[in-house]
């Protein structure tokens, strides 16, 4: 049964497709709420044996598996080509980052998570206070299409880092790249092969991940799901973490290097057939700029194509009913008046590398979520309106500025509300891996990558250990009146001048 088929009789399995051709790539069964319970069961005993390995031995396991992504990496690359759509170069990439990032995970948990004493304080001076961050148990990883490898690996390599075993429900366009990491980790961990399990299967599936007993949900996909991923969390008060949707902005200023960020916007907004959630979706341009701007990012939108060729720039729409969102957001911002520099044109499931100009502020493709390589560019008189269109969405993930001075870059891009900025560039932060990841608003909240995106995956365990006893004690019942007068001395000695 293909993902396209209508039906009303629940499925047991399902097709992925290959969005350029329809083909058949596999067949995955869709698996039911008992075995989704039951991978969780068999994850919380091998959590066991994963927290047992330690520091040291997870660091080995973890880069047993990411070595066998190194070594595989264009068996993977051609998958994620089959299943996503994108040229094999952009899937290398996307191995290439995730392998960076499960090489930091592993080397930074120990200092990031591991004991670590701090003061004590007045009130406690005889106490030894010690702070750690202690795996969750098991983390219901549910990750989308658009990276397969990439975007769950933030949360995969980061859950496993920090010495959580992890269920992982793919998207159902890509269950194959799913089943890929699965089979990773058996080879590279093969005592183990339950520390990371793959169920597979359409939203129902997820939605039993979020009841099986997890103790932790990492959900990356559309704020619509997120909502209903949250709600289903909120009945047994199931943490989440949520990586949702954007509808990032480019500001550029009166004195950026204009051929660079053209370069950067075109990148940012139709690499991977603009399928990206840090995609650059709106440009601002000073009214300097701006008719320059939008000459050069014409002229190198016209150098770009579509195709599933080797030398094509980017690949089909990966969901079929995308094709339909982003066919409406370019009717609906030429009916209010904008105009296409370049492209507009749909072809199938191939999209032109569409610029989009004089479109209203109010039109669904300067305020939704586009997911298609269309950018619109729009004129402000300075940097100050382009910070209060960008931030004048209820989404905030990323976002890039492009500014001739340091200082300005810096401080426009504090200001912009967003979890990530790149400043002369575009999609950098997603790179360095000591970087957190994550939104604002409707783009969600938590964080994956670096040592939050660790922290994120284990709860703060606090301990206080008394060193010697105090001659009166404190927290008794045996205390006495005259230590509560002495206290309350002190206390206004040292805090009651101001
Ligand atoms: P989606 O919300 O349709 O699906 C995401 C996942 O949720 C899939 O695995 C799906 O099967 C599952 N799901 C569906 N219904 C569910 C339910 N009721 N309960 C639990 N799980 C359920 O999103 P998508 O189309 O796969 O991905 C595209 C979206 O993801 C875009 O909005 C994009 O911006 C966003 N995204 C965000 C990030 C980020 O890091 N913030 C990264 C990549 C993609």
């Amino acid at each position: 049964m293909t993902l396209a088929a209508e039906t009303s009789t629940p499925l047991d399995s399902f097709d992925s497709l290959d969005p350029s051709s329809g083909a058949v790539l596999g067949t995955y069964p869709v698996q039911s709420g008992a075995q989704v319970e039951q991978a969780v069961a068999r994850a919380r005993e091998a959590a066991l044996w994963w927290q047992a390995q330690g520091w040291d031995g997870r660091r080995r396991h973890l880069r047993a598996w990411k070595g066998v992504l190194a070594r595989r990496l264009h068996e993977l690359a051609d998958l994620v080509h089959q299943e996503n759509g994108k040229p094999h170069a952009d899937a290398v990439l996307e191995i290439v980052l995730a392998v960076d990032h499960i090489e930091w995970a592993a080397r930074h948990a120990p200092k990031v998570l591991g004991p670590r004493r701090v003061p004590s304080g007045l009130m406690a001076a005889n106490m030894a206070a010690t702070v750690e961050y202690q795996p969750f148990g098991v983390i219901g990883v549910i990750g989308p299409w658009n990276y397969p490898v990439f975007t769950p690996m933030g949360s995969l390599a980061y859950a496993l880092a920090a010495g959580n075993a992890v269920v992982f429900k793919p998207s159902e366009y890509t269950p194959g790249v799913g089943r890929w990491l699965e089979h990773a980790w058996q080879v590279a961990v093969p005592e183990r092969p339950d520390v990371l399990q793959v169920v597979t299967g359409l939203g129902p599936t997820g939605a039993a991940l979020t009841r099986a007993g997890v103790d932790k949900i990492a959900f990356t996909g559309s704020a619509a799901t997120g909502r209903k991923v949250m709600a289903a969390c909120a009945e047994d008060l199931v943490p989440v973490l949520m990586e949702c949707g954007g509808k990032d902005a480019m500001i550029v200023d009166d004195d950026a290097d204009v051929g660079a960020a053209a370069d950067a916007a075109l990148w940012g907004g139709m690499s991977n057939a603009g399928q990206t959630c840090i995609g650059i979706e709106r440009v601002y341009a000073t009214d300097r700029v701006y008719d320059a701007f939008v000459a050069e990012l014409t002229a190198r939108a016209k150098e770009v194509r579509p195709g599933s060729d080797a030398q094509a720039s980017y690949g089909p729409i990966t969901m079929p009913g995308q094709v339909d969102v982003i066919s409406r957001h370019i009717a609906d911002a030429l009916d209010a008046g904008g105009r296409a520099t370049t492209g507009g044109t749909i072809d199938g499931a191939y999209v032109s590398p569409t610029v989009l100009v004089d479109v209203p502020e109010s039109s669904a493709a300067v305020r939704e979520e586009t997911f298609g390589p269309t950018i619109t560019v729009a004129r402000v008189p300075d940097a100050q309106e382009a910070l209060q269109r960008t931030n004048a969405t209820s989404y905030g993930l990323a976002g890039s500025v492009f500014s001739g001075s340091r200082a300005r870059g810096m401080q426009i891009a504090r200001q912009m509300r967003s979890g990530m900025t790149s400043v002369n560039s575009v999609i950098a932060f997603a790179s360095v891996p000591g970087l957190p990841f994550g939104g604002v608003g409707d783009s969600g909240f938590g964080r994956i990558h670096g040592a939050d995106g660790l922290k994120e995956f284990t709860r703060a365990k606090a301990i206080a250990r008394q060193r010697y006893a105090l001659p009166t004690p404190l927290l008794s019942f045996a205390r006495s009146p005259g230590l509560t007068d002495q206290l309350a001395k002190v206390i206004k000695l040292v805090h009651g001048r101001g």
